[in-house]
């Protein structure tokens, strides 16, 4: 059993960027914090902001400010018995491998034995 088990589960993050397009719904899209600041970025990055601000006739949005939900899945993880940190994944019919040992686990962090000893069971075979 894998130790310090965490299960999977749903989290949200909320994103947010000042958008300029034109009419095709090309453009450009920069990051920001939730008041509209610009954050950091590359001195070409910084040119394309200043040359969009410049530029307003040319945009379909200008500045806009826009927010983005995004839900995602984290995985289960665990600390394997040889100290690594796993990730529980489906990388093998629901189950995953210890990168650093080899230890194969299920979704659940139950130790497994490795794929080559799975035993199959002959009434399930005929429905592959
Ligand atoms: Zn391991």
């Amino acid at each position: 059993m894998i130790k310090n088990y965490v299960p999977a589960e749903w989290k949200e993050s909320v994103e947010y960027s000042l958008e300029f397009t034109y009419d095709d719904n090309g453009g450009f899209s920069f990051p920001c914090d939730a008041s509209g600041n610009v954050l950091p970025m590359t001195e070409c990055a910084k040119q394309n902001y200043e040359t969009c601000l410049a530029h307003q006739e040319e945009f379909k949005r200008f500045n806009e400010f826009l927010v983005r939900r995004i839900r995602y899945r984290e995985p289960a993880h665990g600390t394997c018995s040889c100290g690594t940190e796993v990730e529980l994944y489906d990388q093998y019919y629901g189950a995953c491998q210890c990168p650093k040992c080899g230890q194969w686990y299920n979704l659940f962090g139950q130790s497994l034995l490795p794929p080559e000893q799975w035993e199959t069971d002959p009434s399930e075979e005929e429905y592959w």
